[in-house]
């Protein structure tokens, strides 16, 4: 029978043994070193914040994996000799797989700062980070303050986690707005001033220096480059992160930043694959960067790969981009593609409007000679994924879907709705007199 190796049970990973097991009888194992089950990382945070038990981040029951023949092995993959099709465990256990999938997703960034190793510092990312951070961090008395590095939604989860303790918080941001990089300026303007609202010292354009240490080698205070020393307990590196690939330096395996793959997720070496956050497409699909560390394309790699493994060769075909995050009490959607200035395309126009006093706002791209819609983002509103897929695959124009967004509004009839306010801007800029029509759930509900 043939054996399928999976390295990492995260979602990418999990994801492949699943439909691997619903498609086929093959023989399955899972090595992975972090925990003995699968559970979701997005959620480590409410675990600290107390709206969650660690068990109920496990989306699947522990007899899961055993009833549908997944073999779970715990284990640090040091070596791979893809020659032999052995892999080696940091034990000295060896496993032989005929195909084996890489799944190991990524490690936080660290830029070699003078005291990054120190006790008190640590990244967010793993069930080792959370148990660390409630040590570090149990309450504002063992942790009078903390300093996060790094302005990204990892970074804001850390600072939110942290605020909840009421522990003090200062964010040192290296940009000159919060993650101007991937938001349009007056979304990441309005995520500053609610930064400051939740009582977080929100330093701009200040990077990490040096992390000094007590007599203990515990962090006892930072400095910045804007010359301050910052008393805290606790340092938080959020700035960003990267494919978690060092074991396999010398595999003969193709890396780049990541593991090396084509469309199929097929590396350089026959029978070996690289699936979620740790694989790199060898050019970016559309827009998308090579990498994609999110959520749901691990999901859809996983998916996908399985029916390549089961006989039915599959590319990885994402669709139109979409994202959700959640700044503090502030939900973000994104659909398509709606650019920063910093990487704005030149065909690219945008249309923001912005509540007067709530923090709701959307921005929405289009093309300035075709005025076909590109995408929105939404802050404070929640949109119908379905809906603006279709519209962009419809190529509908921005004069349409600013008519139509009632149909694209999730949220319950009870909630207050903006479309006259957003439509009202939008006819005032545009120079363009529409209205905004009725929703119609025959429209919403009809196929493109
Ligand atoms: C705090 C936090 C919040 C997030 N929130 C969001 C969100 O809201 N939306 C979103 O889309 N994404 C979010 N993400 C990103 C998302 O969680 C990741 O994209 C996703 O979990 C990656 O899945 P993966 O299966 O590729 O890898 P991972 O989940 O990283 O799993 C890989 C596993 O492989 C193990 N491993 C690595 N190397 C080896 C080895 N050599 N031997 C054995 N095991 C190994 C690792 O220990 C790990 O357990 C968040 C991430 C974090 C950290």
């Amino acid at each position: 029978m043939e054996h399928i190796v999976i390295i990492g049970n995260g979602i990418s990973g999990v994801t492949a043994a699943r439909h691997i097991r619903k498609l086929s009888d093959k023989k399955i194992t899972i090595v992975s070193a972090e925990t003995d089950y699968f559970f979701s990382r997005t959620a480590l945070m409410y675990v600290y914040m107390g709206h969650m038990k660690f068990e109920h981040t496990q989306p699947y029951e522990n007899w899961f994996w055993k009833k549908n023949r997944i073999e779970l092995v715990k284990g640090f993959v040091t070596n791979v000799d893809h020659e032999r099709k052995t892999l080696v465990l940091a034990e000295g256990k060896e496993l032989t797989y005929d195909k084996l999938i890489i799944a190991t997703g990524s490690k936080p960034n660290k830029f070699g700062w003078p005291g990054q190793d120190l006790d008190g510092v640590q990244g967010l990312y793993s069930k080792q980070d959370l148990d660390m951070i409630e040590a570090n961090a149990p309450n504002n008395k063992v942790c009078n303050r903390a300093v996060i590095v790094g302005g990204g939604l990892i970074g804001i989860e850390l600072a939110e986690m942290l605020r909840s303790r009421k522990i003090p918080v200062t964010f040192l941001v290296r940009e000159n707005s919060f993650w101007n990089g991937v938001l349009p300026s007056g979304e990441s303007q309005m995520i500053n001033e609610h930064i400051l609202d939740h009582h977080i010292d929100l330093k701009l354009e200040t990077n990490l220096v040096e992390i000094i240490a007590d007599e203990n080698g515990r962090t006892k205070a930072i400095t910045t480059d804007k010359g301050e020393t910052i008393e805290c307990n606790v340092v938080g590196l959020t700035a960003g992160v990267s494919p978690n690939i060092d074991f396999l330096k010398d595999s003969g395996i193709e890396l780049g930043r990541g593991v090396k793959v084509n469309r199929l997720l097929e590396t350089n070496i026959k029978d070996i694959y690289a699936i979620g956050d740790c694989a790199e497409q060898h050019e970016g699909i559309g827009n998308r960067r090579p990498i994609e560390a999110v959520w749901y394309t691990g999901r859809m790699m996983g998916e996908t790969l399985a029916q390549t493994i089961c006989g039915n060769p599959k590319s990885y075909n994402p669709g139109h981009w979409f994202n959700s995050a959640k700044f503090l009490d502030i939900e973000y959607q994104t659909y398509g593609w709606v650019f920063s200035e910093k990487i704005k395309k030149e065909y690219e126009s945008h249309f923001h409007w912005r509540h007067a006093k709530e923090n709701i706002c959307i921005t929405v791209a289009y093309h300035k000679d075709t005025n076909t819609f590109l995408g929105i983002n939404t802050f404070g509103i929640r949109m119908r994924h379905e809906i603006f897929d279709r519209w962009l695959t419809e190529e509908r124009d921005v004069d349409y879907v600013m008519q139509y967004l009632k149909d694209a509004n999730f949220d319950p009839e009870f909630y207050s709705h903006y479309e006259e306010q957003i439509i009202s801007k939008y006819n005032s800029v545009m120079h363009t007199s529409l209205s905004v029509k009725k929703k119609s759930w025959k429209r919403i509900f009809s196929k493109s």
